[in-house]
Formats: C-alpha cells, sequence, structure tokens
C-alpha cells in the first residue's frame, strides 16, 4: 500500500463571514517530498487552501488530516512584511526568539538559515540597504529558521522583477532537492507552475475547487527553461487553465 498522504484534506469548504463561499468541496492530498503548485486565476481560493492546510482559520467543512502530528510549518507570504527597525539577523531570529530561543542558541541556527539562501555576511543589514530579491530572500530564511519540513509559498516571486524570480527559483529548487521538503506553492503563473513543481493543481473559482491535476517529470536544470519540453508542458497546462476558467 502507498504511504498516507502528508496532509489529506477532503470535502473542504470555506465559507468567509460575509457569506463569500471561497471554497466548495476541495479534495486534495499531498504526498511527502512533492512540490505542488496550487494554480488559478486571482480569487480562486488558493490562498485560502494554503492558510488552511496552516492551521490559520477555520474551515466551514470537511476534514484536513495529517499523517503525523509532528509537522513543523514554515509559511512565506508574497510580502516579505519584514521589521524595518531590526537588522536581517533580528527579522530571521523572531520566530526562535517567540518560542524562547536566547540569541546565542539560536546564533548558528539563524546563520545556517542565512547561508541557506544566499544571504551570507549580511546579518548586519537593515531590510532598508536590500534589493526586492534579498528581502525576499530574508523572509524566505525566517520560515526556515525553525527548520520545517512542510513549506507553504504563496506567491511568493510574483512582485519580483522576471531575473530575480528565476534566480530565486532556481535556488529554490536547489534547496529542495537538498532537503526533500514537502512544498505547496501559490502562483497564478503558469511559466512558473511548470518549472518548479513535480505536480500542479488547477484551480476554478465561484466557488474555488480543484478542477485538475498534471504530475511532471523532475528535471530542474536552468537549461529546462528554454527546452521544447518547457514549452509543450506550458501549452498543455495553459489549456487546463483555461478549461477552469470557461
Ligand atoms: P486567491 O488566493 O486564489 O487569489 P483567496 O483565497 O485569497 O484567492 O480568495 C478566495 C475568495 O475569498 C475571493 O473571492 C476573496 O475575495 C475571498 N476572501 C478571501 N479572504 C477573505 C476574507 N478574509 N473575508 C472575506 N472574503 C475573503
Amino acid at each position: 500500500m502507498p504511504p498516507a498522504p502528508l496532509v489529506n484534506l477532503r470535502g473542504v469548504d470555506k465559507v468567509y463571514s460575509n457569506g463569500v463561499v471561497a471554497l466548495e468541496g476541495v479534495d486534495l492530498a499531498i504526498r511527502e517530498g512533492e512540490f505542488v503548485t496550487l494554480l488559478g486565476p486571482s480569487g480562486c481560493g488558493k490562498s485560502t487552501v494554503l492558510r488552511l492546510i496552516a492551521g490559520l482559520g477555520e474551515r466551514s467543512a470537511g476534514t484536513i488530516e495529517w499523517s503525523s502530528t509532528q509537522h513543523e510549518i514554515g509559511f512565506v507570504f508574497q510580502d516579505p512584511t519584514l521589521m524595518p527597525w531590526a537588522t536581517v539577523f533580528g527579522n530571521i531570529y523572531l520566530p526562535l526568539r517567540v518560542r524562547g530561543v536566547n540569541k546565542a542558541q539560536a546564533r548558528p541556527r539563524v546563520e545556517r538559515a542565512m547561508e541557506q539562501v544566499g544571504l551570507a555576511g549580511f546579518g548586519n543589514a537593515y531590510p532598508r540597504e536590500l534589493s526586492g530579491g534579498m528581502r525576499m530572500r530574508v523572509s524566505i530564511a525566517r520560515a526556515l529558521v525553525a527548520e520545517p519540513k512542510v513549506l507553504l509559498m504563496d506567491e511568493p516571486f510574483a512582485a519580483l522583477d522576471e531575473i530575480t524570480r528565476f534566480k530565486l527559483n532556481d535556488d529554490l529548487l536547489q534547496l529542495w532537492a537538498k532537503q526533500r521538503w514537502t512544498v505547496i506553492f501559490v502562483t497564478h503563473s503558469v511559466f512558473e507552475s511548470v518549472y518548479l513543481s513535480t505536480r500542479i493543481l488547477v484551480m476554478r473559482s465561484r466557488p474555488g475547487r480543484v478542477s485538475s491535476e498534471i504530475s511532471l517529470p523532475e528535471k530542474r536544470e536552468p537549461s529546462f527553461r528554454t527546452s521544447a519540453a518547457y514549452a509543450e508542458q506550458c501549452r498543455t497546462v495553459s489549456a487546463r487553465l483555461a478549461e477552469a476558467m470557461a
């Protein structure tokens, strides 16, 4: 028998207090080590799914089951939301500080997280001194410092220029290949979803639900971006997205 999925959503509905039916009957199962992307138009409920998986907010119906009780989660938002008065080190240290880890104990963990995202040596810099891409790296390091096994990412690169975005995509893939996290990633970019994922869940809106899924081979090299196989897969996924939006 295949192992139980890491997290399993069955018949999940979400109705917000203003009456908006954000999700209806969402079924999805994520296995350990997958890089799954939720792809769909703005407003189809991608962020709502992610927040419910993170335990932020109550579902209105359905079940969300984890295969283990130990599932440290890291959450990366589109906006890096850094504390402007704190250094890079201070911002990354925050999740450990709120757990009562003192600075000396935290230092090697913060430094490791900084190294993972290419921020070694930037510990004393302030957010205002950094580019958008670097600020996003700080935000990712802050999610990694608690050593999560599951990384939830809500359009983390949407506000970045294309070159920075491509670089962060590649760095994220390299880290994922090494660390073997489970990643659940939200985007509305077909190109990003095909480049990053092992599986894409296409969502439709009103009400939000999963309309189809596409499994992709693991390839993971920058040269993939300009390959015919990539273009072909983007075409397939675009067609599925168009169906979902029809
Ligand atoms: P996506 O991430 O795909 O853009 P969201 O999950 O943010 O979609 O939103 C799904 C729907 O739920 C949208 O119609 C949005 O306006 C609505 N919505 C999201 N958050 C709230 C909220 N806190 N209160 C009321 N409606 C919300």
